[in-house]
């Protein structure tokens, strides 16, 4: 059993949980402690017996509630060396460091690492596999598709992926022109146009759930998204994957699989 539940997806805050039937891991810990708490509990998982929060990388929006709760409940944080090295290492209660881009092991979850083009050091995009061989990615934060970010993504069952802007919407938007840049640049974030160009080349026929996230709160609409993905998805797999937006301001309905 491999479960997925993205608990929040964009520039506010992001977290998914992952759960095996033995191990439950919480993937980011972006929102607030207090809204962090709210999700876990809607979604039945007790804090206390995660078995530790893992970082894609250092920003904000993904490590928010981390260290506190880490602290809290005494759960170990996992991440690169120059990602838990901005969290109080010293204050937390155990630190499993893992080296970018190599697999490691937390409980009956068998995780790969790959290193992303962002503009935090060692970005990690991952994928998780139980032990009957289910697999889900994540790939959140990357300013472009290439450097083997495909090869990686091959043979999911679910693939979290992120649409996080449309390029004219971005350039007609009100951001400044150096974010504009920074966002748009191969260390910023994916566009759809870049998001679907990179799910047509990591589509199989066993993915049964998309997920849409990252979207921008100003530079995005879910409209434009899903039909960009839609055009990517419908026809190539023998069964059309379900699409999903991975919500900012709730729970998004999981994927189970048996
Ligand atoms: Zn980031
Ligand atoms: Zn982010």
């Amino acid at each position: 059993m491999l479960e997925v539940l993205p608990l929040a997806s964009g520039s506010q805050g992001n977290s998914t949980l992952i759960r095996s039937s033995t191990t439950a891991l919480l993937i980011d810990a972006g929102l607030t402690r207090k809204e962090m708490l709210l999700r876990l509990a809607h979604v039945e998982q007790d804090p206390g017996d995660l078995a530790g929060i893992l970082l894609t990388h250092r920003h904000k929006d993904h490590c928010r509630a981390a260290a506190t709760l880490c602290r809290r409940f005494k759960i170990p944080l996992y991440g690169t060396a120059r990602t838990v090295e901005h969290q109080q290492p010293r204050t937390l209660p155990q630190i499993r460091e893992i080296n970018p881009g190599e697999s490691f092991d937390v409980g009956d979850l068998q995780i790969r690492a790959h290193t992303l083009s962002h503009d935090a050091p060692d970005t990690q995009s991952f994928v998780f596999e139980s032990n009957e061989g289910q697999r889900i990615g994540i790939a959140t934060d990357l300013g472009c598709s290439q450097g083997g970010v495909a090869d990686f993504l091959q043979a999911l069952d679910v693939l979290l992926l992120e649409f996080n802007h449309d390029a004219a919407l971005l350039q007609a938007g009100p951001y400044p022109t150096f974010l504009k840049q920074r966002i748009a640049s191969d260390l910023g974030h994916l566009s759809n146009e870049q998001a679907a160009e990179l799910l047509a080349r990591v589509m199989g026929p066993r993915l049964q759930t998309l997920y849409l996230c990252h979207l921008s709160q100003h530079n995005n609409d879910a409209f434009l998204a899903q039909e960009m993905a839609e055009a990517v998805t419908s026809g190539l797999a023998e069964q059309d994957p379900r699409i999903l937006i991975a919500r900012q301001d709730r729970v998004t309905e999981g994927t189970s699989l048996r």
